[in-house]
Formats: structure tokens, C-alpha cells, sequence
């Protein structure tokens, strides 16, 4: 996705161990405009599957996410990663190992929010070793439901996220795709 790439290209800063910083319009300050045209491009990439509901985890994968809901006209389900005194309910749950900083966290999904006869799309903001979306697929599969597609903002193809994710037959989509940072350079994979 051009625009998005550009975006990468102006904006992006790396960072030491293979870190992209990219606040300013995804991981801190957040552009609509952009998330909405990210939203757009998967609901096209997405557009033969049965989607019922959006499933992500907080904090970054919630902008693509909702943009994605509102262009498929379905619910938005974020995993949230930290206990709360509203998170009452019984909870599907598992254990993410974060990339970025280098601990583990518990996510939950209330179980009253998923139904039998859902069929979700995956949205994350990155792809690095696949921790987060395993984490996610976890879940799924507790709650044995289908999971239609994997949709990710920005994708380092040099790490192992993809390998994972191909093992399960999952459609993956990714917008942006860097095949290297290295030396401070951000390399795209096309
Ligand atoms: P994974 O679970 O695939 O190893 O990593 C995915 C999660 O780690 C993403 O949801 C994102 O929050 C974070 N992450 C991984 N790599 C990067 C990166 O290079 N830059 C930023 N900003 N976040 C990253």
C-alpha cells in the first residue's frame, strides 16, 4: 500500500533491535485518514469472507481495527492485556510474549462477546515474531471459532511471524512488507 509505505518512509525511525518507530501515526499519535484507507484496503482484501467480527489486541491494533470494523460494518473485539474491575466475566485467555518489551502478558477476551457461529478477521498493527497473533489464534481456538484472515499493518518479513502463521492455512494480508532495518534503513520487500 503506497501511501502507507511513504508514510514509513517520511516517518518511520529505527530503532536498536530491529524496532520501527512509527508514533506519529500509528503506535502513539494516530492518523484516521491513513487508518481509514488501511480499513478500506482490508475490507477489500477481505471481501469474499465471511467475517462476523474484528479481533485485535490493545493498545495498537485498535485503530486499523475499528477502521476495518466500520468499512465491514461488524463489531471490534480488543484483547485487553491488563486485569480490570470491569473485566468480570468469564475470560478466554492466553499468554503473549511481547517483542518490543520483552515481557510476557495475559490477554483476555470476555467470553459473552464471542458466539458459536463466529467467523473473525485478525488485525494487528505489527508482525514481528508472530507472538501476539498466536496469542490471538489461541484464543480462537479456545472458543472454537473460525478465524477468516489475518490482516497486518506493517510486516518484518525477516522475522519468523509468517512461518508461524502459513503452518495454520490462514489467509495473510499485510500492507506494508520491510525485508530489513538494517544500518538505520528501512528496506521494503517489493
Ligand atoms: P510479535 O508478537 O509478532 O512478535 O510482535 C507484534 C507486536 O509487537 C505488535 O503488536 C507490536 O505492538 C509490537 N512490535 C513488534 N515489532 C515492532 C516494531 O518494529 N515496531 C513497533 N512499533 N511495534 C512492534
Amino acid at each position: 500500500m503506497k501511501l502507507l509505505e511513504d508514510r514509513i518512509r517520511q516517518e518511520g525511525i529505527v530503532l536498536p533491535h530491529n524496532v520501527l518507530k512509527v508514533d506519529s501515526f500509528l503506535n502513539h499519535q494516530v492518523d484516521p485518514e491513513l487508518m481509514s484507507a488501511v480499513g478500506k484496503e482490508f475490507a477489500k482484501r477481505f471481501a469474499d469472507k465471511p467475517v462476523t467480527k474484528i479481533l485485535t489486541v490493545e493498545s495498537s491494533g485498535i485503530a486499523p481495527a475499528v477502521m476495518t470494523g466500520l468499512a465491514l460494518h461488524v463489531p471490534v473485539i480488543f484483547a485487553r492485556k491488563h486485569k480490570s474491575l470491569t473485566l468480570t466475566d468469564d475470560l478466554y485467555t492466553a499468554d503473549v510474549y511481547s517483542y518490543t518489551k520483552q515481557t510476557t502478558n495475559k490477554i483476555s477476551i470476555a467470553k459473552r462477546f464471542i458466539e458459536p457461529n463466529d467467523s473473525v478477521l485478525i488485525i494487528d498493527d505489527f508482525l514481528a515474531n508472530g507472538q501476539a497473533v498466536e496469542g490471538l489464534l489461541t484464543i480462537a481456538d479456545a472458543a472454537q471459532i473460525q478465524v477468516q484472515g489475518i490482516g497486518i499493518v506493517i510486516e518484518k518479513t525477516f522475522q519468523k511471524g509468517r512461518d508461524i502463521i502459513t503452518k495454520r492455512d490462514i489467509q495473510l494480508e499485510a500492507l506494508a512488507q520491510i525485508s530489513s532495518l538494517e544500518n538505520g534503513q528501512v528496506q521494503f520487500a517489493n
